[in-house]
């Protein structure tokens, strides 16, 4: 593990790095990795407003662009050394499967991003996967086995968001295959962690959870709304493991055009991660169970075998930590909120 190349062993300090999505959860947090890593020349792109951008680093050139318009991505990698793209139209359960044509349409993201990294001479492409492109069908049961990356063909992806991650995935390869271009494929299983969203309607099980936790206890109702019966199960990875796993699979080139699980293997139900998050809230609340809530797959999680054979690492933060931290910092932004601070993470968005 220790001689894993990264971007801090192979790059030049003022090489520019491009990552895209950066007013969101990941790559905000990927863009300060950077520049903590000692980067001086970064670029970060989201279509969004800046004010509405979870995290603005100091000394990194923020854009606003739309990009899935061909002449921003141009603009988006002008003298990129690497590009990151993380941009993408997503949510949690309950909006990628109200908006599947939304999520179907960052598709031209990553078309238009590829082509033209590929024009600018990139040296090297990551795009961010997601544990939807596996096949659905290997996940009916809450104990069904880890996913390997294999599992992803025979195709049958979540509806909308997990075949543009399969067919993006496709565009990467064949720009190995066929033009060359180092491209490197990470599927995510859900991550979470402080600055991503936890209010508004994007935001996943475990922000969620953590908001309704809060909101209970500041409410003095203590009760809370779980979508489903609580038994589907699912990992859940910390934002540190994220952004590291990310730097470690783009500088490896053993995994060229090679997709690969980034996600924990430690499995709990929903009604389990609910528990661990009223245990750091201190607190004990009636379970309501939502069952035509969108739900998802029954069962999840990431078989680590091939992370572990090629880097010798797996993302490890134990989800009592993460999820200690990752409370804490929705419950400063709730506090925030209510004191009539702005929250950008926690808006609530109009669709
Ligand atoms: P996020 O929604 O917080 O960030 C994505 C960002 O992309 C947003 O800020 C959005 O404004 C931006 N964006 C969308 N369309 C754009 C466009 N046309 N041009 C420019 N910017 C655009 O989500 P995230 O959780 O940070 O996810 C980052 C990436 O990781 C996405 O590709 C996502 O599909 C993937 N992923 C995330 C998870 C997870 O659990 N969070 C799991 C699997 C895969």
């Amino acid at each position: 593990m220790a001689s894993n190349p990264t971007a801090a062993t192979t790059l030049n300090k003022d090489d520019l790095i491009v990552v895209t999505g950066a007013g969101g959860f990941i790559a905000g947090s990927l863009v300060r990795y950077f520049h903590d890593s000692g980067f001086t020349s970064i670029r970060a792109i989201d279509k969004k407003p800046l004010p509405k951008w979870y995290q603005r680093v100091p000394g990194v050139e923020n854009l606003s662009m739309d990009l899935s318009y061909r002449e921003n991505c141009t603009r988006a990698v002008e003298g990129a050394v690497q590009v990151y793209n993380l941009a993408a139209d997503m949510g949690g359960m309950g909006f990628i499967e109200r908006f599947r044509v939304e999520c179907l349409r960052s598709v031209l993201i990553n078309t238009h991003m590829l082509e033209a990294s590929y024009n600018a001479g990139v040296q090297r492409y990551f795009f961010s996967s997601s544990a939807c492109a596996y096949n659905v069908d290997l996940q009916n049961d809450p104990n069904a086995r880890a996913l390997k990356e294999s599992d992803a063909y025979p195709a049958m992806a979540e509806r909308g968001y997990g075949w543009e991650k399969l067919v993006s995935e496709i565009f990467c390869q064949e720009y190995w295959a066929e033009r060359k271009m180092k491209t490197f494929i990470a599927r995510f299983h859900n991550v979470y962690g402080p600055d991503g969203t936890w209010d508004g309607g994007r935001e996943k099980a475990p922000a969620a959870l953590c908001r309704k936790v809060i909101e209970a206890q500041d409410s003095g109702v203590l009760e809370i709304t779980i979508w489903g019966d609580g038994h589907q199960t699912r990992s859940f990875m910390y934002i540190d493991d994220c952004v590291k796993g990310i730097d470690l699979i783009m500088h490896c080139d053993d995994l060229i055009a090679t997709p690969i699980n980034l996600g924990s293997s430690e499995l709990v139900s929903i009604n389990q991660l609910v528990s661990k998050i009223e245990d750091v809230a201190g607190v004990k609340l009636e379970r309501n169970y939502k069952a035509d809530a969108p739900l998802g797959v029954a069962g999840r999680n990431s078989d680590n075998s091939f992370i572990k054979k090629v880097l010798d690492w797996e993302p490890d933060t134990p989800l009592s930590e993460g999820i200690n931290k990752t409370y804490a910092w929705i419950k400063g932004q709730y506090q925030d909120r209510k004191a009539g601070k702005p929250t950008p993470a926690g808006e609530a968005e109009d669709f």
